[in-house]
């Protein structure tokens, strides 16, 4: 069985950017925009992240490295997902930023 619906099925098109987003578009413009909007000062620090960590770190709500620094390096470790390994990562993303972790002296 087979759906033809003339005049309703090539106003949007299905698509896959290079990173995985899927969305919609009428036009031919090829850019993403899940991507572009990523694209945004300090929002692209995700990239450097394996797919647990970043997903850690997004179901938080953190998605910029203003957000990140007001959460202590603990605190951060303890999100499911987030592991040791991504904290110089991290550290690393915040002070090309001038930005570091919160500190906690306890
Ligand atoms: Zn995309």
């Amino acid at each position: 069985m087979t759906f033809s619906m003339p005049g309703k099925n090539s106003t949007t098109n299905r698509r896959i950017c290079n990173n995985g987003h899927v969305y919609y578009k009428s036009s031919d413009c090829p850019v993403c925009p899940v991507c572009e909007k990523e694209r945004t000062p300090g929002g692209d620090f995700l990239s450097i992240l394996g797919a647990p960590a970043r997903r850690a770190l997004e179901g938080a709500g953190i998605t910029t490295l203003k957000l990140l620094s007001s959460y202590s390096e603990k605190e951060i470790l303890q999100l499911h997902g987030m592991g040791p390994g991504s904290i110089p990562r991290l550290k690393d993303a915040l002070l090309k930023s001038g930005l570091s972790f919160r500190k906690t002296d306890h």
